[in-house]
C-alpha cells in the first residue's frame, strides 16, 4: 500500500494565489521522489500539506503513517545544547522513555557517523555535520515517510555530494519512502527515481519523469 496519495490536491491562500493546485502524486515505501522546479512554484507548500502543517484547500491527501521525519536547509539546531541533547529532545518531543531516546540517540548519531561530535554544540560543527546531526535528528522517530526541503541547498558542492551519497546510504539501508523537494534538477536526477517537475506558474505539475536506475546500488 502507499504511503502517501495525492488526488488532486490544492491549496489556495486567501490573496488568490494557487501554491498548489491538482497535483497527484503517490509515493510507496522504498520510493525517493523528487520535487524540482523554481522558487515560487510551490514545493515548500506541498511538504506543508503532506507533513499535516497546512490543509489542503480541495482534493485529498491519505498518509499511512503517523512517523513523518522532516529536513529543511536550515537544520535549526538548539545552540547551547550539545549534538547528543538536541538529537534526544526529539525524542521528548515523541514521548519516547528517557532510556530509549538515550538508545536510539546513540544509534541515528552514529548511523550518520556523529558519535565524536555527540559532545560538541552545533556552533562547533561544520555546515556538512550540522545537517549530519538535523538528518539524525530526524531518524529518531524511526521515520516511514521522509521529507527534505532543499536540505543541501545552504552546503557547499563537495559536503553536497557527500551528503548526497549519505542519504542515498540511509535510504537503502532503512527504506523508508521520500520526498526530496530541489531546485537543482542534476541533484533531482542523481538521487530519485523519480522526478516531478513543477511549472513557474505555481502549484502545477508539468511532468512526472521514471528515472532509469543503471546500477541498483544494493
Ligand atoms: P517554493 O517552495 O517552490 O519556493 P512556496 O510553496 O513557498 O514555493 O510558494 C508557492 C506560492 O505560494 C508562491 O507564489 C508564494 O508566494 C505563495 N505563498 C506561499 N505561502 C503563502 C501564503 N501564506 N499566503 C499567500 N501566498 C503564499
Ligand atoms: P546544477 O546546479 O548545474 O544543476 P549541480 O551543482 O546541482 O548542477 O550538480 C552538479 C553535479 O553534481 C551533477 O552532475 C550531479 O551528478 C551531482 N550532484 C548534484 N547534487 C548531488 C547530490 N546531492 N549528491 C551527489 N551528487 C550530486
Amino acid at each position: 500500500a502507499p504511503l502517501l496519495r495525492l488526488a488532486g490536491v490544492t491549496k489556495s491562500f486567501p490573496d488568490g494565489t494557487d501554491a498548489v493546485a491538482g497535483v497527484d502524486l503517490v509515493v510507496r515505501p522504498g520510493e525517493l521522489v523528487a520535487v524540482v522546479g523554481p522558487s515560487g512554484c510551490g514545493k515548500s507548500t506541498l511538504l506543508h500539506l503532506v507533513a499535516g502543517l497546512a490543509r489542503p484547500s480541495g482534493g485529498t491527501l491519505t498518509r499511512a503513517t503517523d512517523r513523518v521525519g522532516y529536513v529543511f536547509q536550515d537544520p535549526t539546531l538548539l545552540p547551547w545544547r550539545t549534538v547528543r541533547r538536541n538529537v534526544e529532545l526529539f525524542g521528548e518531543l515523541a514521548d519516547l522513555p528517557r532510556a530509549e531516546r538515550r538508545r536510539r540517540a546513540e544509534r541515528v548519531l552514529a548511523a550518520v557517523g556523529l558519535t565524536e561530535f555527540a559532545d560538541h554544540r552545533p556552533g562547533q560543527l561544520s555546515g556538512g555535520m550540522r545537517m549530519r546531526a538535523a538528518l539524525a535528528r530526524a531518524l529518531l522517530v524511526e521515520p516511514e515517510l521522509f521529507l527534505f526541503d532543499e536540505p543541501f541547498a545552504a552546503l557547499d558542492e563537495i559536503t553536497r555530494q557527500d551528503m548526497g551519497e549519505e542519504l542515498l546510504r540511509l535510504f537503502d539501508q532503512r527504506g523508508f519512502g521520500a520526498i526530496f523537494v530541489t531546485h537543482s534538477v542534476a541533484e533531482a536526477v542523481y538521487l530519485a527515481s523519480r522526478v516531478l517537475v513543477m511549472s513557474a506558474r505555481p502549484g502545477r505539475v508539468l511532468r512526472e519523469i521514471e528515472v532509469a536506475v543503471a546500477h541498483p546500488r544494493r
